[in-house]
């Protein structure tokens, strides 16, 4: 984002708020050359982040994605579906924190599992196991989906 003041210098990001992991989002942005600050405020319309998936295609975030992987996962777990809410937040807010356009799905992917391996060890191992031979997560969520739909 180039200065509007001096119109040489570009915006860097200093600082990132979201409201609790969601939009809107909003940044500090310092010039590099005059050293003017601004804030801009990012709707999820206007600036949808993107997954960068390991076939280098792109696909716009989708939370709920991430939260069917972590349902099957806890399949029968004691976990509730506010716990998993929250830590799809915890996911999105470290995600917008750190990335402004685009975000490999390996960091989404070890982001869920460093949050689940607190919540509930054995959905952590069963996210792991799958995600880890997969390493995206909506192709994890694919794949799971029928195996868990199965009746025992
Ligand atoms: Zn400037």
């Amino acid at each position: 984002m180039k200065c509007p003041f001096c119109r040489r210098g570009t915006f860097e990001v200093t600082d990132t708020r979201t409201n609790n992991g969601g939009f809107p989002i909003r940044r500090r942005r310092r010039c590099s050359r005059c050293g003017r600050r601004v804030w801009s405020v990012e709707t999820m319309e206007e600036n949808p982040l993107h997954v960068i998936k390991k076939d280098q295609s792109r696909e716009p975030f989708d939370r709920s994605k991430i939260l069917r992987g972590l349902e099957k996962a806890c399949y029968k777990r004691p976990v509730s579906q506010e716990q998993l809410e929250q830590l799809v937040g915890q996911v999105e807010e470290e995600v917008y924190r750190q990335y402004e356009r685009e975000v490999p799905s390996r960091v989404i992917g070890e982001l869920v599992m460093k949050y689940l391996r607190e919540l509930d060890q054995v959905a952590y191992v069963r996210f792991a196991s799958v995600y880890r031979e997969f390493k995206d997560v909506s192709e994890f969520v694919e794949e799971v989906q029928p195996m868990l739909g199965r009746k025992r």
